[in-house]
């Protein structure tokens, strides 16, 4: 299993074994070591259905701290759908390792229930840029502490439009955090956030 080679913990590669991925794929080969060595700005140029999301979800469950229960990470994903598919994603990786919280957040939807699921502790959250920027003026969520944000399917967001609220949202965080940044495309939009958030960014394409 080659997944082992990647410096994946025990629980994680149990998990692995579940989900029955025999073998990493050419975004996780590339993402994964790199992700876990050191923390880093990333940008990867992937396609949906190249396993992107455990190539950013392996190293993200295995860096978050289960015993500190605020929020240490932000995944930003175009819609709803691509938001709960992350998060369930998210807590099949995690099952083996007690005390990882993941809280989707998307419009649509009671934003009193998921206010609430982030006030019991939740160390990841998976949002829409709309949602999280009305959780965030209304005081209901606080991401001034992250150490992770990812950003999925970084031109789809921009061509929903969604530019400004991930300005504003990033300008939440703080400067020391590593930002992953994935993108079938890179458009000028993408290129622009990278530059204007990133610092030197390893790249990897598949
Ligand atoms: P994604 O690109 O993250 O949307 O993943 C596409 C699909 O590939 C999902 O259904 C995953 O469960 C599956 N997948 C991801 N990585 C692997 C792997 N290493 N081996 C087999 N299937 C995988």
């Amino acid at each position: 299993n080659k997944f082992e080679q990647l410096g994946l913990n025990e629980s994680l590669l149990k998990a692995i074994l579940d989900l029955g991925f025999e073998n990493p794929s050419e975004v996780q080969e590339k993402a994964i070591p790199l992700l876990l060595e050191k923390d880093t700005d990333m940008v990867a140029l992937a396609q949906t259905g190249t396993g992107k999301t455990a190539a950013f979800g392996f190293p993200l469950i295995q860096k978050i701290d289960a015993d500190n229960k605020n929020t240490q990470a932000l995944v930003l994903s175009p819609t709803r759908e691509l938001c709960l598919q992350i998060t369930n994603e998210l807590k099949n990786y995690s099952k083996y390792e007690k005390g990882i919280n993941v809280v989707a957040v998307y419009g649509g939807a009671s934003i009193t229930e998921q206010a609430r699921d982030i006030k019991r502790g939740a160390q990841i959250i998976v949002a829409t840029p709309g949602r999280m920027q009305d959780m965030i003026n209304r005081g209901l969520v606080n991401i001034k502490n992250i150490d992770y944000c990812i950003l999925d399917e970084a031109d789809e967001m921009l061509n929903m439009g969604f530019y400004e609220d991930i300005v504003s949202i990033l300008s939440d965080t703080p400067d020391q955090k590593s930002t992953w940044l994935f993108s079938a495309t890179m458009p000028q939009e993408v290129a622009r956030i990278a530059k204007q958030f990133m610092s030197e960014p390893v790249e990897i394409t598949v």
